[in-house]
Protein backbone atom coordinates (compact mmCIF):
# COMPACT_ATOMS: atom_id res chain seq x y z
CA UNK A 1 0.00 0.00 0.00
CA UNK A 2 1.47 3.10 -1.00
CA UNK A 3 0.23 6.67 -0.36
CA UNK A 4 -1.70 9.10 -2.64
CA UNK A 5 -0.49 8.75 -6.10
CA UNK A 6 -0.27 7.05 -8.53
CA UNK A 7 -3.95 6.12 -8.91
CA UNK A 8 -4.62 2.27 -8.70
CA UNK A 9 -5.32 1.67 -11.97
CA UNK A 10 -2.00 1.50 -13.43
CA UNK A 11 -1.26 -1.40 -11.70
CA UNK A 12 -0.41 -5.24 -12.87
CA UNK A 13 -1.66 -8.39 -11.93
CA UNK A 14 2.03 -9.62 -10.43
CA UNK A 15 1.42 -6.65 -8.01
CA UNK A 16 -2.03 -8.16 -7.01
CA UNK A 17 0.28 -11.51 -5.84
CA UNK A 18 2.68 -9.64 -4.39
CA UNK A 19 0.63 -7.88 -1.61
CA UNK A 20 0.74 -9.73 1.78
CA UNK A 21 -1.61 -11.28 3.65
CA UNK A 22 -1.79 -8.88 6.04
CA UNK A 23 -2.70 -6.02 3.94
CA UNK A 24 -5.08 -8.22 2.12
CA UNK A 25 -6.95 -8.49 5.23
CA UNK A 26 -7.02 -4.96 6.76
CA UNK A 27 -7.75 -3.36 3.34
CA UNK A 28 -11.79 -3.60 3.42
CA UNK A 29 -11.48 -2.33 7.01
CA UNK A 30 -9.29 0.15 5.92
CA UNK A 31 -11.62 1.42 3.06
CA UNK A 32 -14.43 1.50 5.27
CA UNK A 33 -13.09 3.40 7.59
CA UNK A 34 -11.81 5.99 5.42
CA UNK A 35 -15.55 6.32 3.56
CA UNK A 36 -17.23 6.50 7.29
CA UNK A 37 -14.96 9.70 7.53
CA UNK A 38 -15.37 11.35 4.48
CA UNK A 39 -18.85 10.41 3.84
CA UNK A 40 -19.78 12.02 7.10
CA UNK A 41 -17.78 15.42 5.73
CA UNK A 42 -19.36 15.38 2.42
CA UNK A 43 -23.01 14.65 3.79
CA UNK A 44 -22.47 17.18 6.47
CA UNK A 45 -21.55 20.10 4.15
CA UNK A 46 -24.53 18.86 2.10
CA UNK A 47 -26.91 19.72 4.45
CA UNK A 48 -25.34 22.61 6.60
CA UNK A 49 -25.12 24.51 3.27
CA UNK A 50 -28.33 26.02 2.66
CA UNK A 51 -28.35 26.21 -1.22
CA UNK A 52 -26.56 23.12 -1.79
CA UNK A 53 -29.46 21.56 1.00
CA UNK A 54 -32.46 22.72 -1.25
CA UNK A 55 -31.44 22.35 -4.93
CA UNK A 56 -28.67 19.33 -4.56
CA UNK A 57 -29.49 17.08 -1.58
CA UNK A 58 -33.20 17.49 -1.30
CA UNK A 59 -33.85 15.26 -3.78
CA UNK A 60 -32.23 12.67 -2.24
CA UNK A 61 -34.37 13.40 0.80
CA UNK A 62 -37.45 13.61 -1.17
CA UNK A 63 -37.67 9.60 0.02
CA UNK A 64 -38.70 10.23 3.72
CA UNK A 65 -39.12 6.64 4.40
CA UNK A 66 -36.26 4.70 2.71
CA UNK A 67 -36.44 2.06 0.37
CA UNK A 68 -33.15 0.60 -0.88
CA UNK A 69 -33.72 1.37 -4.57
CA UNK A 70 -33.62 5.37 -2.95
CA UNK A 71 -29.75 4.56 -2.36
CA UNK A 72 -29.30 5.57 -5.97
CA UNK A 73 -31.56 8.23 -5.96
CA UNK A 74 -29.32 11.57 -6.16
CA UNK A 75 -28.62 14.79 -7.93
CA UNK A 76 -26.00 14.04 -10.07
CA UNK A 77 -23.77 16.62 -8.63
CA UNK A 78 -24.26 14.94 -5.14
CA UNK A 79 -22.78 11.96 -7.68
CA UNK A 80 -19.83 13.65 -8.10
CA UNK A 81 -19.00 15.03 -4.84
CA UNK A 82 -19.82 11.46 -3.11
CA UNK A 83 -17.74 9.67 -5.00
CA UNK A 84 -13.92 10.76 -4.02
CA UNK A 85 -15.42 10.30 -0.33
CA UNK A 86 -16.66 6.66 -1.19
CA UNK A 87 -13.33 5.93 -2.96
CA UNK A 88 -11.35 7.69 -0.80
CA UNK A 89 -9.85 4.54 0.73
CA UNK A 90 -8.38 2.89 -2.82
CA UNK A 91 -7.30 6.26 -3.38
CA UNK A 92 -5.41 7.14 -0.14
CA UNK A 93 -3.74 3.55 0.16
CA UNK A 94 -2.93 3.07 -3.69
CA UNK A 95 -4.75 -0.04 -3.66
CA UNK A 96 -4.69 -2.44 -6.01
CA UNK A 97 -7.36 -1.95 -8.79
CA UNK A 98 -9.06 -5.50 -7.66
CA UNK A 99 -9.59 -4.28 -4.37
CA UNK A 100 -11.37 -1.33 -6.04
CA UNK A 101 -13.52 -3.31 -7.52
CA UNK A 102 -14.27 -5.39 -4.68
CA UNK A 103 -14.82 -2.35 -2.81
CA UNK A 104 -17.47 -1.02 -5.33
CA UNK A 105 -19.05 -4.33 -4.46
CA UNK A 106 -19.59 -4.04 -1.06
CA UNK A 107 -20.26 -0.32 -0.87
CA UNK A 108 -23.06 -0.84 -3.15
CA UNK A 109 -24.46 -3.77 -0.81
CA UNK A 110 -24.18 -1.14 2.19
CA UNK A 111 -25.93 1.82 0.53
CA UNK A 112 -28.81 -0.82 -0.31
CA UNK A 113 -28.75 -2.31 3.57
CA UNK A 114 -28.53 1.20 4.93
CA UNK A 115 -31.58 2.05 2.75
CA UNK A 116 -33.68 -1.34 3.20
CA UNK A 117 -35.82 -0.15 6.42
CA UNK A 118 -34.85 -3.48 7.97
CA UNK A 119 -32.30 -4.10 10.49
CA UNK A 120 -31.68 -7.56 9.63
CA UNK A 121 -28.96 -8.23 11.77
CA UNK A 122 -30.97 -7.30 14.87
CA UNK A 123 -31.24 -11.11 15.54
CA UNK A 124 -27.37 -11.85 15.34
CA UNK A 125 -26.85 -9.03 17.30
CA UNK A 126 -26.63 -11.15 20.78
CA UNK A 127 -23.09 -10.23 22.30
CA UNK A 128 -21.22 -6.85 22.93
CA UNK A 129 -18.55 -8.11 20.15
CA UNK A 130 -20.74 -9.12 17.06
CA UNK A 131 -23.12 -5.70 18.42
CA UNK A 132 -20.72 -3.45 17.42
CA UNK A 133 -19.31 -5.12 14.68
CA UNK A 134 -23.00 -5.97 13.03
CA UNK A 135 -24.53 -3.09 10.77
CA UNK A 136 -27.54 -1.58 11.76
CA UNK A 137 -29.77 0.28 8.91
CA UNK A 138 -32.07 2.14 11.88
CA UNK A 139 -29.38 5.24 11.86
CA UNK A 140 -29.57 5.71 8.14
CA UNK A 141 -33.50 5.63 8.42
CA UNK A 142 -33.96 7.87 11.11
CA UNK A 143 -31.63 10.17 9.09
CA UNK A 144 -34.38 10.09 6.19
CA UNK A 145 -37.26 10.70 8.41
CA UNK A 146 -36.17 13.05 10.43
CA UNK A 147 -33.96 15.28 7.95
CA UNK A 148 -30.79 15.58 10.05
CA UNK A 149 -28.05 13.86 11.84
CA UNK A 150 -26.28 10.40 11.21
CA UNK A 151 -24.68 11.80 8.56
CA UNK A 152 -22.10 8.85 8.15
CA UNK A 153 -21.74 5.84 6.28
CA UNK A 154 -21.11 2.30 8.22
CA UNK A 155 -21.16 2.90 11.73
CA UNK A 156 -21.68 6.51 11.87
CA UNK A 157 -18.15 6.89 13.51
CA UNK A 158 -17.94 10.38 13.38
CA UNK A 159 -21.65 11.22 14.70
CA UNK A 160 -20.73 9.19 17.64
CA UNK A 161 -17.64 11.02 18.19
CA UNK A 162 -19.08 14.42 18.02
CA UNK A 163 -22.58 13.58 19.12
CA UNK A 164 -24.57 13.93 15.90
CA UNK A 165 -26.28 10.74 16.60
CA UNK A 166 -27.62 12.26 20.17
CA UNK A 167 -31.28 12.90 19.01
CA UNK A 168 -31.40 9.04 17.01
CA UNK A 169 -30.50 7.68 20.93
CA UNK A 170 -32.64 9.38 22.24
CA UNK A 171 -35.17 8.09 19.98
CA UNK A 172 -34.73 4.71 20.23
CA UNK A 173 -34.66 4.81 23.70
CA UNK A 174 -38.21 6.22 23.93
CA UNK A 175 -39.08 3.63 21.37
CA UNK A 176 -37.84 0.84 23.23
CA UNK A 177 -39.31 2.76 26.53
CA UNK A 178 -43.15 2.89 24.73
CA UNK A 179 -42.63 -0.92 23.46
CA UNK A 180 -41.53 -2.30 27.10
CA UNK A 181 -44.27 -0.31 28.68
ZN1 LIG B 1 -28.95 13.60 4.06
ZN1 LIG C 1 -29.98 8.18 2.12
Amino acid sequence: MGVFFPPPFSRSYQDLQNESLVSQLVIIPIFILCDDIFTFIVHFLLHKIPYVYKYVHYLHHEIKYSVSIGSQYFHPIEFLVTVPAVMSGPLLTHAHLFWSFVWTVVKTFEAIHSHSGFDFMKYYRTSPVTKSILLDASEHTYHHTHYQDCYGAWYCLIDKLIGTNLNFVKFTEKKQYSKDK
